[in-house]
């Protein structure tokens, strides 16, 4: 009972006009869309190393234990290598000893899914950056507590950004 009356003198506060232009951002904040970047696959060739293309645009998979991003510890951020959205905090990285950089979570609204079937034994969840629709990894129910998910993603589709240093603006 106490508990309704709370809710209910907090819902009556947010009406208020003053705590609406509050309400409203926050809701945004939580809402974000991505702008998708349209560029022709001729133009990211141009842009990118030979390999980066192929994994991002190609749905290629890096070798295992390849990438030197395996040793990245540092805190801050993985970016798309395409685009530079963001895609991973630092702190969602964990030792998956698979090879690839392994993640707990992506940043919310920046990846996007689809089914693989490229695989006859087994369906994959591919994910890819919702800005530029460059492939980065598949993610498995195989993950640590307590989201259980394990983003396996390609070294070569990120660049990393260390804390403390900008990040770049968004390729256009
Ligand atoms: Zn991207």
């Amino acid at each position: 009972m106490q508990r309704r009356r709370v809710i209910r003198s907090i819902a009556s506060l947010a009406t208020l006009p003053l705590l609406a232009p509050l309400a409203r951002s926050a809701s945004q904040a939580i809402n974000v869309v991505v702008p998708p970047l349209t560029k022709s696959r001729q133009a990211w060739r141009q842009l990118l190393p030979p390999m980066a293309y192929a994994v991002l645009f190609e749905e290629a998979t890096e070798r295992a234990f390849t990438s030197p991003l395996l040793a990245e510890h540092r805190d801050g951020t993985f970016i798309c290598a395409a685009c530079f959205l963001p895609l991973f905090a630092a702190n969602a990285k964990f030792e998956s000893g698979t090879g690839w950089p392994s993640f707990t979570r992506c940043i919310p609204g920046h990846c996007g899914f689809k089914a693989d079937h490229r695989l006859a034994f087994e369906e994959r969840t591919e994910y890819h950056c919702i800005r530029c629709g460059g492939h980065q990894g598949h993610v498995f129910d195989d993950g640590p507590p307590p989201l259980g998910k394990r983003w396996c993603n390609n070294g070569v589709a990120l660049n990393f950004v260390p804390r403390g240093q900008a990040l770049p603006a968004w390729r256009t």
